[in-house]
């Protein structure tokens, strides 16, 4: 299949479901896309074969833009999600970047990130944020810190489970940089999947190396030896 109205239909719906789609979705909008009105499941419609296929079809399309398409694992709840994002940073970029977002948006995202990432358990609650927000030397208005916080939560910006917010997946592609750069100690890449991780095991041996929980949950229900995928030294359930 080359590139055609079935990858015009998805970006389209990816970028209405602002830019993430969980992949468990993806089944479902694969054969919408494929198919327009159709509901025949088109026969490659398989997450580990096809569909893959299909996002590097597009992904080799809207490199030009600097766009692209990854799959990214949520750090709160172990799913994976489908995010479009900026590969590039460039002026265009940035104008479209600051367009979508006010000033208000900018420091509640900024000051709820800090305070997720210095958090304990990389969660905070919605009372923490409000009043983290009031504290900033331009103290928001807490009616503007809510509205700001709705727009980051429907964007994906940030997700929120029973009450607690935390860090989108879409931060985690799009903010990569200032989150390595801003939070050194926590941030790493993970050796299994090379993505960014705020909330990674390290290696009990202290090799250096850092996966994401789910990643390697994965990774040792494979493997014979439960050991370090980097210096082979055991690595024990360490679940808390
Ligand atoms: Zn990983
Ligand atoms: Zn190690």
């Amino acid at each position: 299949m080359d590139y055609g109205d079935s990858h015009r239909r998805f970006l389209k719906c990816l970028m209405a479901a602002n830019n993430v789609v969980a992949q468990n979705k993806m089944i479902e909008m694969y054969c919408q896309c494929r198919n327009g009105d159709d509901d025949q499941m088109p026969e490659d419609a398989t997450l580990d074969v096809g569909i893959p296929k299909f996002i590097e079809q597009i992904n080799q399309k809207i490199e030009q833009l600097n766009l692209s398409i990854k799959l990214v694992t949520c750090e709160a709840t172990g799913e994976k999600f489908y995010v479009l994002y900026t590969a590039q940073e460039n002026e265009l970029t940035k104008l479209v970047a600051a367009r979508q977002w006010g000033q208000n948006e900018r420091t509640v995202l900024k000051t709820i990130v800090r305070s997720i990432v210095s958090s304990s358990h990389g969660k905070v609650t919605l009372a923490t944020c409000a009043r983290d927000c009031a504290e900033l030397p331009d103290k928001i208005k807490r009616a503007d810190v809510v509205k700001a916080l709705g727009t980051l939560l429907r964007e994906n910006w940030l997700i929120e489970v029973d009450g607690h917010v935390y860090i989108g997946t879409r931060s985690m592609v799009e903010l990569k940089k200032f989150l390595i750069d801003e939070f050194k100690e926590q941030a790493g890449i993970c050796k299994l999947c090379k993505e960014l991780t705020l909330r990674g095991e390290s290696c009990p041996s202290n090799c250096g190396v850092k996966v994401h929980q789910t990643c390697k949950k994965v990774y040792f229900s494979k493997s014979k030896k439960q050991v370090c995928m980097g210096c082979s030294k055991p690595w024990p359930d360490n679940d808390n």
